[in-house]
């Protein structure tokens, strides 16, 4: 076993897509976003696994990964991109069908001139400003893309997973100033707006990360977990150190593990000290520097040598890590290393 081995459970992220969907209204539709290579997780795979869910409705960043997205799904779903209408994807959203969320003026001008008829929908900015119509902008035009008769109005929150943010009210507040009354379905929603209740709900939410089993999604089932392959295991005395630096020193003799991991794979450099990977229910800490694809970790305290050690198990998963490297589960996923064998439960794909 040369790499190390990604399991991604499929039956959980299609059981957190029905969570999801459970939060809100029969009449509010339950999409899926899947950039970023479903969040590092291989959106060939997740995809379809949503797709044989119930889930008609994909969002990605670009247009080339709508045109992945397209192969791996075939005709029948809606696929939305992020990045909008940009210069050069003109024929790869009308070959692959994907609808651009357009998010600019530049954007909107290009849709209409290259593509007539080819179906859009529109991002407005209520204040995270990242991308979309600006308040004024959407004023000076709202008429005009209005008769263009856009699928989709959408929005996005900057701090839907802090429930008492003020900026959640206010942007809701904002939404609804500018698009209510339009005949045009509405978006608000990634995870957290999902959580946050019906109130930021609309016609069709479009979580992301919740499906792959992180925060703010408290309830979301597990998806990911990490066998990391033992390499070595060997002795070292009190006084001598581990690793680049001599970071650690071992205060007693210990036994120690090199394991086939490290910071390329997405285990972070600043994950050590204080974090710990499990032989069974046996938590075992990294000790020392985290190379870039080596980790050494203290089994002193274990009855054997271990063949494996795993990492994102579920009682220490994406966002307890990401924690540790002060990030998010976000990164964590998408950081996920392409060395690793990738091993689905449930797949359909
Ligand atoms: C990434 C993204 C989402 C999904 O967000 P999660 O927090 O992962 O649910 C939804 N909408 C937009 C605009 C995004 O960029």
């Amino acid at each position: 076993m040369p790499t190390g081995t990604l399991h991604i459970d499929l039956e959980a992220v299609a059981a957190n897509w029905r969570a999801l969907d459970h939060l809100s209204a029969p009449d509010c539709e339950t999409a899926a976003t899947v950039k970023a290579d479903a969040y590092g997780l291989g959106v060939t795979q997740v995809a379809p696994r949503l797709f044989a869910e119930g889930c008609r409705a994909f969002f990605v960043a670009s247009a080339d990964e709508g045109l992945e997205l397209r192969r791996a799904l075939g005709p029948e779903p809606r696929i939305y991109a992020f990045y909008g209408h940009m210069p050069g994807d003109t024929l790869t959203l009308k070959r692959a069908d994907v609808v651009p969320l357009l998010c600019s003026l530049d954007q909107l001008t290009r849709h209409l001139e290259t593509l007539p008829r080819h179906p859009f929908g529109l991002q407005l900015d209520t204040g995270m400003n990242r991308l979309g119509l600006k308040l004024d902008e959407w004023a000076a035009v709202a008429e005009l893309a209005l008769r263009a008769e856009p699928v989709l109005v959408m929005s996005h929150l900057s701090s839907a997973d802090e429930p008492d943010s003020s900026e959640n009210a206010a942007q809701l507040a904002r939404f609804h100033e500018i698009t209510d009354g339009i005949a045009v379905p509405r978006s608000l929603a990634a995870t957290g707006g999902t959580i946050l209740g019906p109130d930021y709900h609309f016609d069709m939410t479009r979580p992301g990360v919740g499906l792959y089993g992180g925060a703010p999604f408290d309830r979301a089932e597990p998806v990911v977990a990490l066998d990391l392959p033992v390499i070595a295991c060997f002795d070292v005395a009190a006084g001598e150190t581990v690793g680049y630096n001599a970071t650690w020193t071992a205060p007693a003799p210990a036994r120690l593990a090199t394991v086939a991991g490290g910071y390329a794979d997405g285990l972070f450099r600043a994950l050590s000290p204080g974090v710990d990977a499990m032989a069974g229910p046996v938590p075992c800490p990294v000790v020392g520097r985290v190379s870039m694809d080596l980790l050494t970790i203290d089994i002193s305290h274990l009855d054997r040598d271990p063949e494996t050690l795993r990492f994102l198990d579920p009682h220490h998963g994406i966002d307890a890590l990401a924690s540790k490297a002060n990030t998010i589960g976000y990164e964590v996923l998408t950081a996920l290393g392409r060395r690793y064998q990738r091993h689905y439960r449930g797949s359909v794909a």
